[in-house]
């Protein structure tokens, strides 16, 4: 997939909502979302109706968006989640969260999922030890993932940290903020997953299609 490189805003003003991909931005007046709530360009103050497929196709880019992922991967990670046993978009979710960016920014570590995907594919983390830098990594219970050495003087993880406790911590995950450590304690939790809000099942609708 071609690399976005416009305002990621603007993906919040498309989809309608806060898709919190800025980081400490978001929680500001500075949110473009909370000065102009209507999808960019020329036509976006006007009213739209959405066939079912359109809404279907929203959904998916929503979640696509906020995970920050291509359409390939996933739709790779689609196929995988229907041949899991259990509720295919369920399963979707969950693999989407076990992505190592993802679980560094569960965890704190950064203040954006494109902030994590950068630390990690930079090197900065150890899984169970070893240095991981692939942010599609998928985590499982009992993995340890822990700053390295050298990262854990960086301004920005540092202040990721710091501002950590107005997200909160999921469930599945523990933190230990002294050492810069973090535990998976279990799988992902999808009743934690409500903001943004996702109706997974337009996404098995689309692709069942
Ligand atoms: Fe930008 Fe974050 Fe606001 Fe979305 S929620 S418009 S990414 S500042």
């Amino acid at each position: 997939m071609a690399q976005y490189i416009d305002s990621v805003c603007r993906l919040c003003r498309r989809e309608r909502m806060k898709l919190f991909l800025k980081g400490e931005r978001c929680y500001t007046d500075k949110c473009a979302f909370e000065r102009r709530g209507y999808p960019p360009g020329q036509h976006g103050q006007r009213r739209i109706k959405f066939s079912d497929y359109g809404i279907q196709l929203r959904e998916k880019q929503k979640v696509k968006r906020i995970y920050g992922v291509s359409e390939r991967q996933f739709r790779n990670y689609f196929e995988k989640a229907d041949r899991q046993k259990g509720i295919t978009g369920t399963n979707l979710l969950i693999l989407l969260e076990r992505r190592l960016d993802n679980t560094v920014y569960r965890l704190g570590f950064a203040t954006s999922r494109q902030e994590a995907r950068q630390l990690v594919g930079h090197g900065h983390f150890l899984v169970n030890g070893r240095k991981v830098n692939i942010p599609s990594y998928l985590v499982k219970p009992n993995d340890v993932i822990e700053v390295k050495e050298k990262g854990k003087g960086m301004a920005r993880i540092k202040e990721a940290v710091k501002g950590m406790a107005r997200r909160g911590i999921p469930q599945w995950l523990e933190m230990e903020k002294a050492n810069l450590r973090g535990m998976v304690k279990g799988w992902p939790n999808r009743e934690e997953l409500t903001t943004p809000p996702i109706q997974e099942q337009l996404i098995v609708e689309l692709y069942s299609k």
